[in-house]
């Protein structure tokens, strides 16, 4: 039901709109959208403001469903340069080890900050590091998002196989399944909010098969079917995890995610490459979800995700920017076009068109994380908006508004609106100062490194 003393705004009159029906705009009253607005007609509610988008092509919020965002604090990292994922990891596991509260909290200020200013809404994130100093994470995640107004799923991450039993990861950042299932159900009561148009959800992620137990995989199941809460983890990046599955558990990746009781449409991947027909078949029949990351699964050379097979299969596809330590940027409207192009690279252009890009990135990221509230423009949904203007030297010339964001390049998004609210501003943060959340980023980055190497 409206409520009737909040007022209306129409965003009047877009250049180019990614949604039916609205070619002459969309009203929005309190959190939501209530009307589209046809092509020459005028909205029929009443409208107490007006935002002229003449400028703008109007997308709905994008939202990316897979990332690290402490990783903020080891970009471009020396002795991480030019490796695949395995030995990128075990340099950087030592690193990340010494990561401080006031760094993770910076570190994700600044990623989700990032997020947004390419148009960003909605962002999930995938945190696994929980030693000593660390055991607060996800609440410190929680505050910064709630102060900087983002919508987020933070997923509980874990990481339970360490060296001496096998695992990839050093002793230093493992956790028991005990203290792990203990911090999960907390969070979820705590914070996890299952209505429509929440801004906090939990979602439960063991890391992956070379980092977990197989124990703790079935109970964190177990616990997320008790709460309702959905499940993620990486799975299927390279063929180097394919062969620890083979050796250690004597499975394949998707035989080992359907023996720990993983295969359900409450899970989704991130990555999903290097899977056969019959698993892409027994996937898409259980409804697993895939995040395609495509920047960081060239950056690794990790390979090229069938996405269109698992489409055709039943799984959903979205898309992720992953951590910042192998991509090494946050920006989400650019990630689209490294997704359109990449898979370009396997189906063909006129396969995967820049809509299908956005899709990817909008309704197929919301399906991911298990919302139907968002990523659509359409009437009853919430208001996040994405507002991209065309006045740089890189759309001169360009024709198609919607497809120019893609093929030109765009970066930076104008204006985003989340739940009816704005927050970007001419390129801008509403009351941020960049200058200085950039300073004490990079300074976080440099203690970091220098505890690294004590
Ligand atoms: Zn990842």
């Amino acid at each position: 039901m409206l409520d009737t003393d909040q007022s209306a705004v129409w965003i009047k009159n877009p250049l180019a709109v990614y949604a039916d029906n609205s070619d002459s705009g969309v009203v929005i009253s309190g959190n939501k959208i209530i009307e589209l607005v046809p092509l020459g007609s005028l909205p029929k509610a009443d409208i107490d403001e007006v935002y002229d988008a003449s400028n703008s092509v109007l997308l709905p919020g994008l939202i990316n469903s897979h990332h690290h965002f402490y990783q903020t604090l080891t970009r471009a990292y020396p002795e991480a340069l030019n490796k695949d994922l395995f030995p990128w990891l075990k340099s950087l596991y030592k690193v990340w080890a010494n990561i401080q509260p006031e760094m993770l909290a910076v570190s994700t200020e600044l990623a989700l900050s990032e997020l947004l200013l390419s148009g960003c809404t909605t962002a999930s994130d995938h945190h696994y590091l929980f030693p000593s100093q660390l055991e607060n994470a996800i609440d410190i995640q929680v505050e910064e998002a709630q102060k900087i107004g983002m919508r987020v799923t933070l997923t509980r991450g874990s990481m339970s196989l360490g060296e001496k039993d096998g695992g990839l990861p050093p002793q230093s950042v493992v956790q028991t399944k005990r203290d792990i299932l203990i911090d999960s159900e907390r969070l979820i009561k705590k914070y996890h909010n299952n209505k429509e148009g929440a801004m906090t959800q939990i979602a439960l992620a063991p890391c992956s098969p070379f980092s977990v137990t197989k124990d703790l995989m079935i109970e964190t199941a177990g616990l997320a079917q008790q709460y309702d809460v959905r499940l993620h983890t990486h799975l299927a990046e390279t063929i180097d995890e394919e062969k620890f599955c083979l050796e250690k558990f004597g499975l394949r990746t998707v035989d080992y995610l359907e023996s720990v009781g993983w295969l359900s449409n409450k899970t989704w991947l991130a990555h999903g490459i290097h899977f056969n027909k019959q698993e892409i078949q027994k996937l898409g029949e259980s409804g697993v979800g895939i995040c395609h990351c495509p920047s960081s699964n060239m950056m690794l050379a990790s390979g090229i995700c069938h996405s269109l097979e698992l489409e055709e299969s039943g799984s959903t596809i979205g898309l992720g920017v992953d951590g910042s330590a192998s991509n090494d940027g946050s920006n989400m409207i650019a990630e689209l076009r490294q997704a359109m192009y990449l898979q370009r690279l396997r189906y063909g252009a006129s396969r995967v068109t820049h809509q299908k890009a956005y899709d990817w990135a909008t309704k197929g990221s919301a399906a991911l994380l298990g919302r139907s509230d968002i990523g659509e423009i359409a009437i009853g949904k919430q208001a996040d908006l994405a507002l991209f203007k065309l006045d740089e030297l890189r759309f001169s010339g360009s024709h198609d508004s919607l497809a120019a964001l893609l093929l030109c390049g765009a970066q930076k998004a104008d204006r985003v609106m989340i739940a009816g609210k704005w927050k970007v501003v001419d390129g801008k943060i509403d009351g941020q100062d960049e200058a200085e959340l950039i300073s004490r980023h990079s300074n976080a980055a440099i203690k970091l490194r220098q505890l690294a190497n004590v």
